[in-house]
This record gives C-alpha cells, sequence and structure tokens, in this order.
C-alpha cells in the first residue's frame, strides 16, 4: 500500500513556473532548463523504481515515496523511496546516471564513465547508510522502536548502466542494483527475515508518524538564479495561446489576442506567484502581479478561490495554498 505517492517535485513546478516568466532572451534561460532537465530526469528514475514496486506483494507493507524529514539540530534528510515491512525497513537511493559507474567502497568513492569521459561523484552508498542512521535517530526520537533492522539501497534507474564494484566487495555488492532487479532482492530479504518485528498496527502508525512529519524542500529560485523579482513577466497568462496580454473585463479574463475568454486564468498566475515569490499575498501585490488596477476585483479573486487572510486591512495578506497545482 502506498501510504505517500510520489508528487511532481516542486523544484520541477518552480523552475517550469520560473520559465513562464522569464523573457525569452533572458540569459538565465539555458542554466535555468539544463538544470529543469536534470531534476526531470531525476523524477523518471524515480519512477521506474516505484514501477517495479508496484508488483511487491509482501502483505503488509507500506511505501512512502520521497521524503525529507528533520533531524535533532534543525537539517534535513531526503529519503528517494522507503519501504515499510513487518521484519525490515528499506531505503532506496535512486540514482539516474548512464554509462558506467563505478564504486571503490575502501575509499568511499565512485566514478561515472559517460563516452570516454570520467568523473568523480560524490559516493551514493555512503550516502544512503547515512539516511538509514538519519531516519534511526529520528525513529529514536519519536519513541519507535529501533530494533528492526532497516536496508539501505542504492538503485541505478537504467538497465544498460554498467555498475562497477572495485575488488567485488560482496558487502557493498549486495546494496547496489538495477531497478528491474529489485523484487529479486526483496525476495530474498523476505526469505532471510522471517521474524517479525512490528505488528500490522505499529508499522502502520510509524508510517503515518513519518508521513505526517514529512517537509518538502521549496527552494528560494529567484535567489538561486539571481533574479529580481521586478525582472519576471508579470500578468495573467491566456490559457489558449500562453501570451499575457490578456485583460480583466466584464467578470472573466479576455485575450486581445486569441480572444478567447476563461474565468479561471488567475489561478495559474497565483500558482506562479506562490512557487517564484512566495506563499502570501497582499492586496497590493495581487495587483501588481495580475496586472490588474482594482482592489476589489483583486478581493473578489481571492474570496472565490476561498483562500484565507490573515492580518487586518492594509496589511492582511491572503495565505496561496500550497498544494499544486491549482487548476
Ligand atoms: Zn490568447
Amino acid at each position: 500500500m502506498i501510504l505517500k505517492p510520489r508528487s511532481i517535485p516542486l523544484i520541477i513546478l518552480q523552475l517550469k513556473a520560473l520559465l513562464r516568466r522569464l523573457p525569452n532572451n533572458d540569459h538565465r534561460r539555458p542554466s535555468i532548463e539544463k538544470d529543469l532537465i536534470m531534476f526531470e530526469k531525476g523524477h523518471r528514475g524515480e519512477l521506474q523504481l516505484d514501477h517495479y514496486l508496484n508488483f511487491f506483494t509482501t502483505d503488509p507493507h507500506f511505501l512512502i515515496q520521497g521524503l525529507r524529514l528533520r533531524d535533532n539540530f534543525g537539517s534535513f534528510f531526503q529519503v528517494d523511496t522507503l519501504l515499510l515491512v513487518r521484519s525490515y525497513f528499506c531505503l532506496f537511493e535512486v540514482k539516474n546516471w548512464s554509462g558506467t559507474i563505478s564504486f571503490n567502497p575502501a575509499l568511499k568513492q565512485a566514478t561515472r564513465k559517460v563516452q570516454g569521459e570520467q568523473e568523480g561523484c560524490s559516493d551514493p552508498i555512503s550516502q544512503v547508510f547515512l539516511q538509514r542512521t538519519h531516519l534511526l535517530k529520528w525513529l529514536q526520537n519519536h519513541r519507535f522502536s529501533t530494533t528492526i533492522p532497516i536496508y539501505p539501497f542504492v538503485v541505478i534507474s537504467y538497465p544498460t548502466t554498467t555498475i562497477e564494484i572495485e575488488n567485488n566487495f560482496k558487502l557493498i555488492a549486495d546494496h547496489v542494483f538495477h531497478a528491474h532487479a529489485v523484487l529479486d532482492h526483496l525476495k530474498k530479504l523476505n526469505d532471510k527475515m522471517s521474524t517479525d518485528f512490528l505488528d500490522k498496527k505499529t508499522l502502520r502508525k510509524i508510517g503515518k508518524a513519518i508521513v505526517k512529519h514529512d517537509v518538502p524542500k521549496k527552494e528560494d529560485v529567484l535567489k538561486k538564479y539571481l533574479i529580481n523579482r521586478n525582472e519576471l513577466i508579470t500578468g495573467v497568462c491566456c490559457e489558449a495561446c500562453g501570451c499575457y496580454s490578456i485583460i480583466r473585463s466584464q467578470g472573466q479574463w479576455y485575450c486581445s489576442s486569441c480572444r478567447t475568454s476563461s474565468k479561471t486564468a488567475h489561478k495559474q498566475a497565483l500558482e506562479d506567484y506562490s512557487l517564484l515569490i512566495g506563499n502570501t499575498i497582499t492586496n497590493a501585490e495581487a495587483r501588481w502581479f495580475l496586472r490588474v488596477s482594482s482592489r476589489n476585483v483583486v478581493n473578489y479573486l481571492c474570496k472565490d478561490m476561498k483562500l484565507l487572510v490573515s492580518g487586518k486591512s492594509k496589511s492582511s495578506k491572503y495565505n496561496l495554498p500550497n498544494k499544486y497545482p491549482y487548476m
């Protein structure tokens, strides 16, 4: 059973919003586009593992797809996929690397070779073992039993990627495999781990507590790419032709370019605002971003979207939803 299904990572939604709001000739677009491709590739790799885990039948089991928890010291650790069964837990770190990836367990080092080019990269095995330490600490802090074994795995999503383990360290080789081999590895674990450490109720309780404490990462993408908010294209985007020459007329949005009208086009704009600038918006900020001159129109649109208000009169702010997409 999936306790938390994978959603599109916020960073992907943020970068898409940023590209919608930057002029076509902006010099930062190429690096944003490159990063977006990288994040989308990573997301596809995770979906690949999700696909194979759909066929995992041990009952009961709980899957948490994408997780970010706060540790004791206020910093965060991320887990691509967490699997909970009564006799063991598994942590999966998914890598979408192509070419040949070789691990040197003695040096805790990984090297990637793609089309003759070689580069060092952070060692995912050390990374996933560290995640295990963090998870154990988290369980301890939340007064859950930590006697259950937790297995950390690195999953290579592409079936064509060659995995090399230097000196053939058996201990390490057992922790790295291709996505399509995940069920074989879990079957071996099922055979080996015959003792149930937890009953179904406790297992579910742990899973629910973990999901409850998930804190998705929201980056300040304007800061990341050194973009001032005044450089963004403001206005409501036409859903039909994608232009920003859309105006508010007689209770709806009217596109002067393709002559389409819409009642909901402002939702995308407010979503962009939330992804790029912040979760709250004042009436003045909304007038600026939606290119609307009337205070009343903004009030009407925000009330219509049932946005909660905090603060009073001029300092009052509307809280934008943090569930995406708005439409
Ligand atoms: Zn249009």
